[in-house]
């Protein structure tokens, strides 16, 4: 017995875990800067640690008023209605969400390329078809909605990345109106915010009040540094909540992951440090990096370097691991998340040293 053909579907590849390359270089994971997966390099606010320590005494319980918490407080920071936050696990589980509501068997979505890759994955998994509109590098993967529309073909959903991952660049909430003002009454952009607290550019929620054909995906896993206890949500238009018991999958935001990002949204005094510190990061890659770079929006920076994947193999050889953009089209950069200023220090000395 077999699963059914999936010949269609690609594995997501994930950039490379601390433990798995110490275990094959045979150091140790301490000795190694992983700066390939824009995590918080910062870590999780200490509050939030706590509130997991907390949520492991009633883990035998169904996360219910958590999940209602959460959706609450943050109905409230981003002045919505409750139910047009839908909590689920990780952002890619709000993805899934958003694919399941939206598509019909054989509904098409518009991707960028290179883009994230699980928008594609997550359309396929609902038995959508994907088509792309590309993002240039002659023009600095420079995001505009004639861009978009260009390609443009009637898809019930189009996936902007703002900031866009891996190139840092981004649509400001006009340029997502002027597009979601051009594409049919039943298409919804997508606006992907994951990267969004590390940008000064206005959230595109700022335009649910307006209309009812954009919804904006954002993260726990970057800013708030709980990658690990996989918590995003998408903001959707007005009066989806009836959509959302419908599509939702029971309990996938978890009692541990609710609680700890009901704390880590209390502590803005982390998420600043850590959006600080990320620009810090930043501007020194831009600084001394020896190669060209684009201009990032988010917690990373993309970077030039001839052989992304000689590059990548070399610095990890040295202990540092990089992201290889291979996957996403681009064989001849690496990406690089921002660290504390040893991290960034010493990835920028070992990729000069390679160049
Ligand atoms: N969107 C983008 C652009 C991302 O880079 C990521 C994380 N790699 C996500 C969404 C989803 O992140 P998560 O599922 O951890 O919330």
């Amino acid at each position: 017995m077999q699963p059914r053909d999936l010949s269609a579907h690609t594995p997501y590849e994930a950039g490379r875990g601390i433990e798995e390359t110490a275990r094959e270089l045979g150091v140790d994971p301490e000795d190694l800067v992983k700066l390939s997966s824009n995590e918080n390099a910062w870590g999780p606010s200490p509050k939030a640690v706590v509130a997991i320590r907390e949520a492991a005494a009633a883990v035998h319980a169904y996360p219910k008023a958590s999940h209602a918490d959460l959706q609450a407080a943050l109905a409230d920071r981003f002045d919505v209605a409750d139910g047009q936050v839908w909590l689920a696990n990780g952002g890619d589980g709000a993805l899934d969400y958003l694919a399941r509501a939206l598509l019909a068997p054989g509904d098409e979505v518009l991707v960028p390329e290179p883009g994230f890759a699980y928008y594609a994955m997550s359309a396929r998994f609902h038995h959508g078809r994907v088509n792309e509109y590309p993002l240039r590098k002659a023009e600095d993967f420079e995001q505009t909605a004639e861009g978009v529309l260009d390609a443009y073909d009637g898809e019930r959903v189009v996936y902007v990345t703002s900031p866009h991952n891996p190139a840092g660049t981004e649509m400001p909430p006009d340029e997502v109106r002027a597009l979601a003002d051009r594409t049919n009454d039943d298409t919804l952009v997508v606006v992907d915010e994951a990267y969004g607290e590390f940008s000064e550019t206005p959230s595109a929620v700022s335009l649910l009040g307006e209309r009812d054909d954009v919804a904006v995906l954002r993260t726990f896993s970057k800013a708030y540094g709980l990658a690990g206890c996989r918590l995003g949500y998408a903001v959707v238009p007005d009066d989806w909540a009836d959509a959302y018991a419908r599509v939702n999958t029971p309990f996938a935001a978890s009692e541990i992951a609710c609680r700890a990002g009901l704390a880590a949204l209390e502590d803005d005094d982390h998420v600043e440090r850590t959006v600080e510190g990320a620009r810090e990061s930043r501007e020194y890659m831009y600084e001394h990096l020896d190669c060209p770079t684009w201009e990032s929006g988010g917690n990373f920076v993309l970077a030039e370097v001839g052989d992304g994947t000689r590059v990548f193999e070399a610095a990890k050889r040295e202990g540092v691991i990089v992201r290889d953009t291979t996957s996403f089209g681009l064989p001849e950069c690496v990406r690089i998340t921002c660290g504390t200023p040893e991290m960034t220090e010493r990835a920028v000395g070992t990729v000069n040293d390679l160049l």
